[in-house]
C-alpha cells in the first residue's frame, strides 16, 4: 500500500490550535504515515508529539519553519531532521524565543499607551505553550477583552504592520537561517515559494546550502506547482509539501490537506547530515 506524509504542521507549541494529540489523532484518520511537526522558531512539540506516536503506526519527523528575511521581506525556511536534543540547537532558538518575548512587551506598552490597559504579559504568554509568543495571541486576547471584535480587526487597527502598536521583530537573515539548519545536521527547504514570491532569490539560497523547496501547498493552481516543480529540478533540490495546518487558527487548510508520496521522505533522509 502506498505511504502518504505532510511535512508542514504547526501546534499550539506555536501559532497552530492543536495540541499533539489532536495532531497525531487527524493523521491517523486520514491516513497519514509519517508527519513533521514544523512549528514556528520552535521545537517544543516535537517530544511530545513523539510521545503520542509511539506505539501507533506515524512517524513524526522533526522539523521547524524559521522566521528570516532578506531586504525586509519575510521568508520562512523549514529545517528537517534536526537532532532536538542538540545545545547549540537549543540555545539558539531560546536567543530567538527572548528576542519575541522582548518584542512582545513593547507591543504591550504601545497598548497601554493608546489607553489599551488591562493586558499582562503573563496572559499572552499563557496563550503559547512554548516561549515563542507572537502577534497572533496578542491579537486573541485583545478580542478576548472586547477591543476588536476580531483577530482581523486587531491586526488591522493595532497589530499590522502600519498600524500603531506594531513593533518589527528581529528576524535572522535567510542565509543565516539556512546555514544554520544545515550546521545542525538538518535539511533546508524553502517554504512556500509561491506566498514569498521571489524567485529571483533562490540561486543564492542554492549557494548558501538550500537543499528543497516546498513545492505542494494548498490550494494551489497546478501551473504554478509545475513552475516551482521546474525550478527545483533546475536547482537540483529536494521537492517537500505540506498542509500548513495550523488547527482552528486557518480554516483554509488542515492536516493531510495536502499528502506527498513518502518516496520523497526517503529522499530527504538521503539528505540529512550532508
Ligand atoms: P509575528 O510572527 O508575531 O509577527 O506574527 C505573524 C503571524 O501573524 C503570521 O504568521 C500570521 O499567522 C498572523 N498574521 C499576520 N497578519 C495577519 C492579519 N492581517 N490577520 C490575521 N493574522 C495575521
Ligand atoms: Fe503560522
Ligand atoms: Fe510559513
Ligand atoms: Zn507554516
Amino acid at each position: 500500500m502506498s505511504k502518504f506524509a505532510d511535512l508542514h504542521i504547526h501546534t499550539y507549541f506555536s501559532d497552530g490550535t492543536s495540541s499533539p494529540a489532536e495532531v497525531v489523532s487527524e493523521a491517523l484518520e486520514v491516513g497519514l504515515s509519517c508527519i513533521a511537526i514544523t512549528d514556528h522558531d520552535t521545537i517544543d512539540g516535537i517530544e511530545p508529539t513523539i510521545k503520542i506516536a509511539n506505539k501507533k503506526n506515524l512517524e513524526i519527523i522533526s522539523g521547524i519553519e524559521l522566521s528570516s528575511e532578506v531586504d525586509g521581506k519575510d521568508i520562512h525556511i523549514l529545517g528537517y531532521l534536526l537532532d532536538i536534543k542538540q545545545d547549540a540547537l537549543i540555545e539558539k532558538l531560546t536567543q530567538m524565543q527572548e528576542v519575541r518575548i522582548e518584542r512582545l512587551k513593547k507591543m504591550i506598552l504601545k497598548l497601554k499607551s493608546l489607553g489599551i490597559n488591562n493586558i499582562e504579559f503573563e496572559e499572552v504568554a499563557r496563550l503559547s505553550r512554548s516561549k515563542s509568543v507572537g502577534r497572533p495571541h496578542l491579537a486573541k486576547v485583545l478580542k478576548d477583552k472586547g477591543w476588536v471584535s476580531s483577530i482581523s480587526e486587531a491586526f488591522g487597527k493595532y497589530l499590522g504592520e502600519t498600524s500603531p502598536a506594531y513593533v518589527p521583530k528581529y528576524k535572522i537573515s535567510t542565509y543565516e537561517a539556512i546555514k544554520f539548519i544545515r550546521s545542525q545536521g538538518g535539511v533546508s527547504v524553502l517554504a512556500h515559494p509561491m506566498l514569498t514570491n521571489r524567485d529571483e532569490l533562490i540561486p543564492s539560497f542554492v549557494e548558501a546550502g538550500l537543499q528543497g523547496v516546498e513545492v505542494y501547498y494548498p490550494n494551489l493552481s497546478q501551473t504554478v506547482a509545475d513552475h516551482y516543480i521546474g525550478l527545483a529540478k533546475k536547482y537540483n533540490l529536494l521537492l517537500t509539501g505540506g498542509s500548513d495546518a495550523h488547527g482552528k487558527a486557518k480554516t483554509s487548510t488542515f492536516v493531510g490537506k495536502i499528502k506527498i508520496p513518502y518516496d520523497l521522505v526517503e529522499k530527504l533522509k538521503t539528505h540529512h547530515l550532508k
